[in-house]
């Protein structure tokens, strides 16, 4: 873990201790060159707004490109395409650790802070997150600092922080830098305060507000900021980015593409989605396999396997083997025109489905069922899993009743 001093938003120096290190720089961005042109030109003319608003569709870089833009702005030996990566600057860049970086996000109560919560109060989770996805949707957020299902909000609160901030003068840069993600979560009296800011702002002073709903922020305020719509991103530009996380399976990816709408984003999602599940299948195929064949030592090995893999995704697995196991009895039924499985399923139901039938689906549905309890219940996931195996070894040796 790398610690480096910075200063707080108090001006104060304080040790901050990162894992990791965003790369934002323009190249590092899928796409969008057409917006990237636009922007350096903005820096290499000298036209650099007081205040510059990216909108458009989830998913397509807006913040990314903020920062990108934030960081070619502060950076000491600035190139012609690109911020130059190394220089001081860039380095704290690289942790979003720069004092003359602010950033505003929507936030709310949670249980680390239950009173007045501003952004200042989730720096830590907001660089984790966006470190680990810079194209982050507003739900991911929620989710990770703990209040899934809820929607934060730019509070008064906030809006007295964000003056004070501009008020000061630039520690280390040229130029003070703000990035607002979301200003349509402005509270009235948050927007009527930043208005003010944009009316008069302060000498050199960038405000850069990423909006995925411009109807909902204020006409005067939109009147005197400089617009750019960021486009969803070209289906050339999602594979490239998809293929950056080292997928090599060629059909997820298409299939991710197809679904992702121009939004990298949901593209990410739907391919790790797809991933978790081939990996899934593989692992529930394997243990009928074992199962059937009575391969104890295996199944063993299996069990460690799956012991290893934590909580959350064993009952995740649990589920998708119900999943699998009430499609196999359909399809015993005959009624084959289920389609809803993937190929590699669908192969593998095809030899499966004649052993599950209404002599054991209900007592295996039962048993995984009550696995997925256990395993919830923090029950010590080996013996759960071997005596789950056992169980399903009696239960496909089950034959089926007769029809009639
Ligand atoms: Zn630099």
């Amino acid at each position: 873990m790398k610690s480096i001093p910075v200063r707080n938003s108090k001006g104060k120096k304080e040790i901050l201790h990162l894992q990791a290190v965003v790369k934002m720089l323009f190249k590092e961005i899928i796409g969008q060159q057409e917006v990237k042109n636009r922007l350096l030109n903005m820096v290499r003319d000298d036209r650099t707004p007081h205040a510059l608003l990216l909108f458009g569709p989830p998913g397509t870089g807006k913040l990314a490109l903020a920062v990108a833009m934030a960081q070619y702005l502060s950076c000491n030996d600035r190139q012609r395409e690109d911020a130059c990566g190394v220089c001081p600057s860039c380095v704290k860049f690289g942790k979003l650790v720069h004092p003359d970086l602010h950033f505003v996000v929507p936030v709310l109560k949670t249980v680390k802070v239950a009173k007045d919560p501003v952004s200042d109060h989730f720096m830590t989770e907001w660089r984790e997150v966006f470190i680990s996805n810079p194209y982050i949707s507003e739900s991911q957020w929620y989710e990770a600092i703990g209040v899934e299902n809820k929607q934060g909000s730019i509070n008064k609160e906030e809006s007295l922080q964000i003056i004070k901030k501009l008020g000061f003068k630039p520690y280390e840069s040229e130029y003070k830098m703000m990035i607002i993600w979301l200003p349509e979560k402005m509270n009235q009296a948050a927007a009527n305060k930043l208005l003010k800011q944009i009316e008069e702002p302060p000498d050199k002073t960038l405000i850069l507000m990423v909006s995925e709903n411009t109807d909902r922020i204020l006409p005067t305020i939109l009147s005197r900021t400089q617009l750019l719509l960021i486009p969803p991103l070209s289906e050339s530009s999602i594979r490239e980015g998809l293929l950056q996380q080292d997928s090599s399976d060629q059909q997820m990816v298409d299939d991710a593409i197809r679904k992702s709408n121009g939004n990298f984003n949901r593209a990410l999602q739907t391919l790790r989605k797809d991933e978790n599940e081939l990996q899934y299948f593989e692992l529930f195929s394997s243990l009928m396999r074992l199962c059937y064949s009575k391969s104890i030592i295996e199944i063993n090995d299996w069990v460690d396997k799956v012991a290893g893999l934590g909580r959350e995704r064993q009952k995740q697995l649990v589920d998708y083997s119900l999943k699998l196991l009430r499609e196999n009895f359909m399809l015993s039924l005959k009624q084959e025109d289920l389609n809803f499985m993937s190929r590699k399923e669908d192969e593998f139901s095809r030899r499966f489905s004649p052993f599950i039938h209404g002599g054991n689906i209900h007592t295996l549905v039962e048993t995984f069922s009550l696995a997925g309890n256990h395993i919830e219940a923090n029950g010590n996931p080996r013996v759960i899993l071997m005596d789950l195996s056992i169980k399903v070894i009696r239960l496909l040796m089950q034959k089926a009743p007769h029809a009639d």
